[in-house]
């Protein structure tokens, strides 16, 4: 009875063993997907589909800010805990503001106060505990946040991985102004005599 049994079990063996290598038959005549990185990249298209970790958003006026209103409903959503936003404080009154606020004030009038402005003034994000899941993304009302295409974010400690994200977007807009051509002679004279019109 145990050899019935033993005969059985070497044939279902071999019957995965067969269907293991079928599989990598099909596929090892398909051309790769993979790339041997970092001796090979991936092509830039599929650089531009790739998911990764989240990233703000420019404003397209200035790409130095991002489009956040330091409304504070991604970090609510969060299921992570991922992300740290400090609203922007109103702007310190000088010494001779104040001194006109306090007149102003002792004369009975309505004094208007500086208001804070509607953007953060530190956007931290702690990719080690993100799942990726696009809460933030899908919550955010003014659609400063997306997946980056990262591809090749790789390091070597946790801390690595806690992006400052307003840093992160400054240092973008400088490396894509650099990376533009300088504007022809032609096309300079055409933007000076727009600003001069
Ligand atoms: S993708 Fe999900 S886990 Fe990651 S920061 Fe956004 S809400 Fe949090
Ligand atoms: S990124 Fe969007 S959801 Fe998060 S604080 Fe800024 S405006 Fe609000």
């Amino acid at each position: 009875m145990s050899a019935v049994k033993d005969i059985f079990q070497s044939v279902k063996d071999l019957w995965s063993l067969f269907v293991g290598l079928r599989v990598t038959g099909k596929y090892f005549m398909q051309p790769t997907l993979t790339v041997h990185y970092p001796r090979e990249t991936v092509d830039e298209d599929v650089e531009q589909t790739y998911g990764g970790h989240v990233e703000l958003v420019p404003k397209p006026k200035n790409p130095l800010k991002p489009k956040c209103i330091g409304c504070m409903m991604c970090v609510t959503n969060c299921p992570s805990g991922c992300l740290t936003v400090v609203k922007a404080k109103a702007p310190k009154p000088t010494p001779e503001e104040e001194q006109a606020m306090k007149e102003a004030e002792a004369r009975g009038e309505k004094v208007k106060k500086p208001k804070a402005p509607k953007e953060p003034a530190k956007f931290m994000y702690d990719y080690s505990l993100c799942s990726l899941c696009g809460t933030c993304i899908e919550n955010c009302p003014v659609g400063s946040l997306r997946y980056s295409n990262n591809i090749y974010f790789v390091g070597t400690s946790r801390k690595e991985f806690k992006l400052d994200l307003l840093q992160r977007l400054q240092r973008q807009a400088e490396n894509t102004a650099k990376a533009a051509p300088e504007a022809s002679e032609p096309e300079q004279a055409a933007e000076t005599a727009k600003s001069e019109a």
